[in-house]
């Protein structure tokens, strides 16, 4: 595996939770560093923000578009649980059992270092 598809959730416009933690900016911080890592580990990584798009469904259409129009061997969109410090936390969404102990590694990498 070593071509991903990396992409904050929401949008500039369209934001996602806010309260404990703004959750498009900090998806925004991770994104380039986790490219950034991959990168160092001779990965090629595609990435995208949504700066524009105003509504939830153009949104998730061009996210989608844009992850479906490159080569990949992983998509992995951002996003935080954030409303408040006690409902925080990790949790990792997959698609087809291959990727399920992949899931749970990067939930329990999260989880040991949220608490
Ligand atoms: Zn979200």
């Amino acid at each position: 595996m070593n071509e991903f598809v990396i992409s904050s959730g929401h949008s500039k416009v369209i934001r996602g939770a806010s309260g404990y933690i703004d959750e498009v900016d900090e998806a925004r911080m991770v994104v380039p560093k986790v490219a950034e890592y991959l990168k160092e580990l001779d990965c090629k990584v595609h990435t995208f923000n949504d700066d524009t798009l105003k509504t939830q469904r153009d949104n998730i259409k061009t996210i989608v578009k844009y992850h479906n129009g490159k080569s990949r061997d992983l998509d992995v969109s951002v996003h935080f649980n954030a409303g408040t410090k006690e409902v925080g936390g990790t949790e990792v969404l997959y698609y087809g059992d291959g990727n399920k102990a992949l899931a749970k590694s990067v939930e329990g990498y999260f989880r040991s270092t949220w608490n």
